[in-house]
């Protein structure tokens, strides 16, 4: 949404009320000119002021909870420019009809807030200390979860601010800000209680005024009878602009004496619970932020980095017996054999485990190569998206201890769970796309990619597995030639796959495209009732399957881009996966 409104010639960005009313002044006099900005109070909200009689009226636009927008208590639309359209045809309590658009001067960019630039350095701050990452880890953490990460860094960042002095009370704050500089407007924000609620203090010819700042049912934060904000760094910004209401603007803040930057960061804490890395607790509140494993981000979980990253921990491609126990009940059984759930006894930890336990039959020697090839292949692999081989462990039977992925298989999860939103589909299609990327840069081939080929640590943590047909590609030749048809999910694969047996991260394209289908069908098996060779007539004849019902058009998009018939006019993943990040970021701010 962010970049779709930017490019709106007639969005301002980040300017104030008073600008705007500058603005459409120089603009003309005709009733119904109009310009968007951005909303100075409400998260993701925008504001839309219209002049008409020679006045100017402001209307907020609130992005509501489940992603539409709309003018406080009018209709909900998809897009603020949704809003805009439906308000050049309907006044529906507007003071008229949105006429003309008032646009930009000439090479006037959107103004960006203050906190846009601090946001990034916050990001990476925050991902860095609280999940202890770095490399290559903390790059794909922040590419994954950004619209959380920019969530709670909005909400926390006033921590970060010199002007937040945490949990002092009156007394306490009062000679900080007499002592030093004693300027009209110095100021400070302190926590008076759990609740949320904190009070502005501001000094005003030598005397210390104290502000009360609430926060409503809903979660804004307000001075008594004052405008309604969503954060602390929103409030301050609009009283160092503007009294209204105070003695005066916000001018210098004082600064906290022990010069701690830390806030949050350094406070927060982290608990051990099962299945789950860590729980935040922030000490600044006072109190555990619980994560639910639904609402947990991946790095929250036990397997978002390599057991192995830990240098203490040996990495071996072996796992002793001793170490590994088995608990009754199957995770699911494939040709091979059964996967079991289990423990495995590390130096420093205990890791839940799926281990893939080969059965002895006739065709032992035959399977027992496929599961060490297999093995070779995800041993070679380390990426958050992909299920990593833990070791391979020879006893009673041949075992391959892999990561746990509890939740199971994409497509019976959906089938399941069909109240799954489509943002948290999108989430986890893209993270999909992440581990495919990195195949892609590594030459490998997955060459089963489906939704039953991707498993569920958590309903928003997604991992490639099942490597048994994947092969590395040499790097001049990028491509693999089986030497004949197998017993191939011939649904998935691309033209190529079937007319010259070549595969290559182009045909995982093609496949990705399958699976993003039965990812937005909740489920369904693609090409339903027909047999393989009708397939492979319907892809010829250049037809392809239809959106699946209620599917987002920029998804079938990508899915119809991702069944190019041509292999050279097909894109990679390098592609797929920025086009997937970026619809998810819309879609989730
Ligand atoms: P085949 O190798 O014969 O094609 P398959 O593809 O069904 O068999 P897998 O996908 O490797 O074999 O595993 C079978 C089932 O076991 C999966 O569908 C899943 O339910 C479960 N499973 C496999 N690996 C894991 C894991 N790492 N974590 C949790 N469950 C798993």
């Amino acid at each position: 949404m962010a970049d779709a409104v930017n490019a709106l010639p007639f969005f301002y960005g980040n300017i104030t009320r008073e600008e705007a009313e500058e603005y459409l002044r120089q603009a003309g006099t005709s009733n119904g000119l109009y310009l968007l900005r951005q909303s100075r109070n409400y998260l993701g909200g925008f504001a839309l002021s219209v002049l008409h009689s020679g006045r100017c009226y402001h209307y907020t636009i609130e992005r509501q909870p489940n992603d539409t927008y709309a003018i406080v208590g009018g209709k909900s639309h998809r897009s603020p420019v949704d809003v805009i359209d439906y308000h050049a045809q309907e006044m529906d309590g507007l003071v008229c009809l949105l006429k003309k658009p008032c646009n930009r001067p000439k090479n006037m960019q959107p103004k960006v807030g203050p906190f846009e630039d601090l946001k990034e350095k916050l990001i990476r701050e925050y991902v860095k200390q609280t999940w202890n990452l770095q490399g290559a880890a903390l790059e794909q953490a922040i590419i994954s979860q950004r619209p959380q990460l920019e969530k709670l860094i909005s909400t926390t960042a006033h921590e970060k601010m010199p002007w937040f002095h945490g949990s002092i009370t009156r007394e306490g704050c009062e000679p900080r800000l007499q002592n030093g500089s004693r300027t009209n407007g110095k100021f400070l924000i302190r926590q008076r209680d759990l609740n949320g609620s904190y009070a502005l203090c501001l000094l005003h010819e030598g005397q210390v005024m104290h502000y009360r700042i609430d926060r409503d049912g809903s979660g804004k934060l307000s001075i008594p009878d004052g405008k309604k904000f969503d954060t602390l760094w929103q409030l301050v910004e609009h009283y160092s602009y503007k009294p209204d209401g105070l003695l005066r603007v916000l001018t210098v803040p004082c600064p906290r004496p022990d010069g701690d930057a830390g806030g949050i960061i350094n406070k927060l804490r982290t608990v051990p619970i099962p299945g789950l890395k860590k729980v935040l607790m922030c000490q600044s509140l006072k109190c555990v932020m619980v994560i639910s494993p639904s609402e947990a981000m991946p790095m929250d979980t036990e397997v978002y980095e390599s057991p192995y990253a830990d240098p203490d921990e040996l990495r071996s491609s072996t796992v002793d017996r001793s170490q590994l126990f088995l608990e009754d009940g199957e995770l699911g059984s494939g040709n091979f054999g059964t996967v079991m759930k289990g423990i495995y006894k590390m130096r420093k930890t205990e890791k839940p485990v799926a281990v893939k336990i080969l059965k002895n039959d006739d065709n032992l020697q035959s399977i027992t190569d496929e599961m060490l090839r297999e093995a070779n292949v995800m041993q070679q692999l380390d990426n958050p998206y992909i299920v990593r081989m833990i070791g391979i462990c020879e006893a009673e039977s041949l075992m391959l201890v892999m990561e746990l992925a509890e939740l199971g298989p994409l497509h019976k999860f959906l089938q399941k769970h069909k109240q799954t939103t489509v943002k948290n589909i999108t989430e986890l299609v893209h993270q999909v796309s992440m581990g495919m990327k990195y195949l892609e840069e590594h030459n490998f081939v997955h060459r089963d990619l489906a939704a039953r080929n991707v498993l569920l640590v958590t309903q928003h943590y997604a991992k490639i597995s099942d490597f048994g047909l994947s092969k590395a590609v040499a790097e001049e030749q990028n491509y693999y030639k089986a030497k004949g048809h197998g017993k191939w999910p011939v649904k998935w694969y691309a033209p190529e796959c079937i007319n010259y047996f070549k595969f290559s991260s182009k045909s995982d394209v093609w496949s990705f495209g399958v699976l993003m289908w039965e990812a937005f069908s909740y489920g369904q098996k693609p090409y339903k009732g027909m047999k393989g060779n009708d397939v492979m007539q319907m892809i010829e004849s250049g037809s392809r399957m239809d959106a699946p019902l209620n599917c987002p058009p920029e998804m079938y998009d990508l899915m119809n881009t991702c069944w190019t018939y041509k292999l050279d006019e097909r894109p990679g993943f390098s592609v797929v996966e920025p086009r997937l990040r970026e619809y998810y970021y819309d879609i989730s701010q």
